[in-house]
């Protein structure tokens, strides 16, 4: 239903959206994709010459001026996510959505061999992170009139599979963080959906498949009527529910 959404021209103007993980795969098509509906983006990545390539992109396009913030989420400290969120409060006054998309897939490998480094990395970026950006940027995402929140999971976040390990579990936590601030949330102005994009052309999943096509596989592309529709105001009735890309 939600993938055949046609998105109207404008439908994301004057909104101010922080997408994690914005250089490359899924959240940089996001970010440009949400920039030529009209909303001011937030770029957040560790990579900051990929930044500055889609920062390029959607200035070359005419759409609003983005932001870049350079940060290694695996380093991310308490402090460093508060002021984050007290930059986009002065800058911005009030946060419009956030994509919690950057994530790391870790080895896959039974739990047995599992290294301890890989499985401290992973929670790190995939889940601890995600809590600490999330908790802070909670009071900005509340001076929006209605605000939006993705989690991004997999189709490995609700079905555990062999040798998927530290990263099949990160996805689970990532579920129940964004069920119990759904829960949380429920009748205030924003919103916390979950989205699973399913098989999709990037580097991520070319390093879990080694030996498929890429070319049989959906391209980032395909999500953005699902993207677009759960940061614009037609999915304002959409809360704590799961979407499948
Ligand atoms: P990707 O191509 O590997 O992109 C991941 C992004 O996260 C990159 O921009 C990467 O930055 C960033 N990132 C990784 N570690 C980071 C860190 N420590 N600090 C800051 N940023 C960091 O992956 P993708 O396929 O687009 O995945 C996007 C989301 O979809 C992930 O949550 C993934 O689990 C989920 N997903 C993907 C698929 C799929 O088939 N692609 C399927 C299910 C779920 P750099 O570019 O600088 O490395």
């Amino acid at each position: 239903m939600t993938l055949d959404f046609k998105a109207p021209k404008d439908c994301l103007k004057d909104k101010v959206i922080l997408i994690t993980g914005a250089g490359s795969g899924i959240g940089r098509t996001a970010a440009i994709t949400y920039a030529k509906y009209g909303a001011t983006v937030i770029l957040l990545g560790r990579t900051t010459e990929k930044l500055e390539q889609v920062y390029d992109e959607i200035e070359a396009l005419g759409a609003p001026q983005p932001a870049i913030i350079p940060m290694n989420l695996l380093h991310l400290s308490e402090e460093q996510a508060l002021q984050i969120s007290e930059k986009i409060e002065q800058e911005f006054g009030r946060l419009d959505g956030l994509v919690n998309n950057a994530s790391i897939l870790g080895t896959l490998t039974s739990i047995e061999q599992h290294s301890y480094e890989t499985w401290e990395q992973v929670m790190q970026v995939n889940v601890n992170s995600t809590f600490l950006l999330t908790k802070h940027l909670l009071p900005v995402l509340r001076q929006a009139p209605k605000s939006s929140i993705i989690f991004t999971s997999s189709g490995v976040g609700n079905q555990g599979r062999a040798y998927w390990g530290v990263y099949s579990v990160s996805k689970f936590a990532t579920e129940g963080l964004a069920q119990v601030l759904a829960d949380e949330l429920e009748g205030t102005n924003t919103r916390v959906n979950i989205v699973n994009p399913g098989a999709t052309r990037t580097a991520m999943r070319a390093k879990a498949f080694p030996g498929e096509n890429p070319n049989d596989l959906k391209t980032s592309d395909a999500l953005m009527p699902l993207y677009v529709y759960l940061m614009s105001d037609a999915s304002e009735a959409e809360h704590n529910q799961r979407f499948n890309g």
